[in-house]
């Protein structure tokens, strides 16, 4: 793990290219949040991110998370970014404050079952496959309307957006297509069922200043804050 220190340093910059980014789209870099992402890093990657005050962290395992949230006391929204599976659900809701990678309507109707067990409401991301890639979860965009609707039905849930991942690609250009095609199917969506699904969490290490072009309020950025993930 790097020291606390070298991980302010390397907030900053890249605090300062979303900034830049976000200016150079004609948009206020305040509406796009830098979310660590601190999985497969020890607790301390969290407690890092906590006591510069930043908002959130993401991480992509349950289990893994829950194990981490009991060493950090530190105020810090805890959110999952990952693949969720079913038997997680009670979990998942007991651990994350968000949880962005909803991705079919059985999950919805677990995490609902879940969240009104807990006597919460849960907010949520719907997770879309926007670069129709094979290899990533996410609902096919031909599904989402079904998905949002069976979402905003359930009581114990708060739909606030939209999440995707870009294919990975030597071509920079499927990114872009994939962050517009999100950005497109949030206003489609979001006039046709009259919501305003505000948060579009997209773009990470390789490609963030992409996504801000095309709307990202919310960026995941592991690599670049942390190093290298030990796996
Ligand atoms: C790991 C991960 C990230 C961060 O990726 P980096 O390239 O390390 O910035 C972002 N989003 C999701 C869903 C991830 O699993």
């Amino acid at each position: 793990m790097i020291a606390f220190e070298e991980f302010s340093r390397r907030v900053a910059a890249v605090r300062a290219q979303i900034d830049a980014a976000a200016r150079a789209a004609g948009r206020d870099p305040a509406c796009v949040q830098l979310q660590p992402v601190t999985k497969n890093h020890p607790a301390d990657a969290a407690i890092f991110a906590a006591r510069l005050g930043l908002a959130s962290i993401g991480e992509n395992r349950v289990q893994e998370a829950a194990e981490k949230r009991l060493q950090c006391p530190h105020p810090i929204r805890w959110e999952l970014i990952g693949h969720l599976q079913s038997n997680k659900a009670k979990l998942a809701v007991e651990t994350f404050d968000r949880i962005q990678s909803v991705d079919s309507i059985k999950l919805a109707g677990l995490l609902n079952r879940a969240a009104e067990s807990l006597g919460k409401v849960l907010p949520v991301l719907l997770q879309i496959n926007a670069g129709q890639d094979p290899a990533k979860f996410g609902a096919e965009p031909a599904d989402a309307p079904a998905l949002l609707e069976a979402a905003l039905a359930t009581p114990h849930l708060r739909v606030e957006g939209l999440m995707t991942i870009a294919p990975l690609s030597e071509d920079p250009a499927v990114a872009v297509r994939t962050f517009q095609n999100l950005r497109a199917i949030r206003d489609d969506l979001s006039g046709r069922f009259g919501t305003p699904l505000p948060e579009l969490s997209m773009g990470m290490s390789g490609d963030f200043a992409a996504a801000i072009a095309a709307g990202s309020t919310l960026v995941r950025i592991g690599t670049a804050l942390y190093g290298a993930r030990e796996v």
